[in-house]
């Protein structure tokens, strides 16, 4: 393609390290749920960036708050103070019902920071022997990419020849409470679980499970911290996946959507004996909590709870599901679904698919090979719902 866009791509190619491969698209503009290449044709975004969208693209008031700070002052570090984090901490505080939070950057950060909290945690308080802590995760799991997050996946590509590992990690089968209650030793410090799992193709555990495994983790004294860096703020129709089984984790692991789409931002919110372990020195970031950031959660989170995402979530994606199902298209095996975070399972590669609603001006990504994984801005319309429909009927019926 010649053009901008392939320019755009072509030096993206020449310079990139090729560890991701996009759609052949173009992003120049972006409003709400709509999406422009540099030649001007419009695109609806059904992947909102993996759910760091769920407010939309530029959603006003959050780009009013980024301009705002940004015309104060952006970044003091942690040596000094600044006006806006402390107001960002009370905020989601509040969001989370957790008394103490801890600002990060990415993902990733956060789940070595609850990592961490975690063994400090056993072996302060639960009285686990010194470099004996353990910590049971799910196969299938996503929860980033630094080394001692990927030395606990079971995806051998995002593992091959990074070794050697970090070790003190379990992996057991998602969702089988019964592997969690064999695989608890008295040194187990954590159940580190996404109450949804994301990457692995939106795969939902059995009803029950999230509350049983937070029954069996108070038993024992295992803290169960959960990863809604991909989940939270409304993506699955609640304001956190666990609480559709009413479960309040002892940490939760935030990201994504905690910054609107804007800026960088990702927290672990917990109990002040948890986050307590972290005296002055032990844990940190350079950027970590900077007040542009900062400002830009804050109105991120006002805006899920003033337009009432979560609830928007919930009440289109069924009506979004239950159309997907009466296409009844006999290349899908599985339509799963939790809110606007759809997963639809077809019995054969998905790339081709998506690459045919792209021509169409949809766009979304495959995950796992046979996954198409719809999750657009929560701020989606119903109308704008039934554009999309229409496409994927085309693309899945052939009608
Ligand atoms: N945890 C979950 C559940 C995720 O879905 C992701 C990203 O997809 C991460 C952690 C990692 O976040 P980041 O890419 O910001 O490091």
């Amino acid at each position: 393609e010649v053009g901008e866009s392939g320019i755009a791509i072509a030096l993206a190619d020449r310079y990139g390290a090729r560890n991701y491969h996009p759609l052949p698209i173009v992003i120049a503009n972006a409003s709400g749920v709509w999406v422009e290449d540099p030649e001007g044709r419009r695109y609806m975004d059904m992947l909102s960036a993996y759910s760091a969208l769920n407010q939309g693209h530029r959603h006003p008031k959050i780009i009013g708050a980024l301009a705002k700070q940004a015309g104060k002052v952006t970044l003091t570090s942690r040596a000094f103070h600044n006006e806006t984090s402390g107001l960002f901490y009370e905020k989601l505080s509040r969001y989370t019902g957790m008394p103490r939070i801890l600002a990060m950057n990415t993902g990733a950060e956060a789940v070595e920071t609850a990592i961490k909290a975690a063994r400090r945690w056993a072996y302060r308080h639960k009285g686990v022997p010194r470099d004996q802590a353990e910590i049971i995760v799910c196969a299938g799991n996503f929860h980033g990419r630094t080394i001692t997050v990927t030395s606990f996946s079971s995806e051998e590509g995002y593992k091959r020849d990074f070794g050697p590992f970090t070790p003190g990690f379990k992996v057991i089968p998602y969702g089988d409470i019964a592997a969690l209650e064999r695989a608890i030793t008295p040194n187990t410090a954590a159940f580190l679980v996404e109450p949804v799992q994301g990457e692995a193709g939106i795969v939902i555990p059995p009803e029950g499970y999230l509350r049983q495994a937070r029954a069996l983790c108070d038993a024992h004294r295992v803290l169960f911290v959960a990863d809604e860096i991909q989940t939270g703020f409304g993506r699955t129709g609640r304001r956190f996946a666990c609480d559709r089984e009413s479960v309040v984790p002892d940490m939760y692991i935030m990201g994504k959507a905690l910054g609107g789409g804007v800026m960088p931002i990702s927290a672990v919110a917990a109990s002040d004996e948890i986050l307590g372990v972290f005296e002055p020195g032990s844990h940190g970031s350079t950027f970590g909590g900077n007040p542009l950031a900062c400002a830009v959660a804050i109105a991120a989170i006002e805006v899920v709870e003033e337009e009432e995402l979560a609830e928007r979530s919930e009440l289109l994606g069924g009506y979004f599901a239950d159309r997907l199902a009466e296409m009844a298209s006999p290349l899908v095996r599985e339509i799963r679904g939790r809110g606007l975070f759809i997963g639809v399972e077809l019995h054969t590669a998905a790339r081709p698919y998506c690459e045919a609603l792209m021509r169409l001006g949809l766009l979304c990504k495959e995950t796992h090979e046979t996954t198409i994984r719809f999750a657009p801005p929560l701020t989606i319309e119903r109308a704008e719902i039934d554009w999309a429909l229409e496409r994927i009927r085309r693309v899945l019926t052939g009608a």
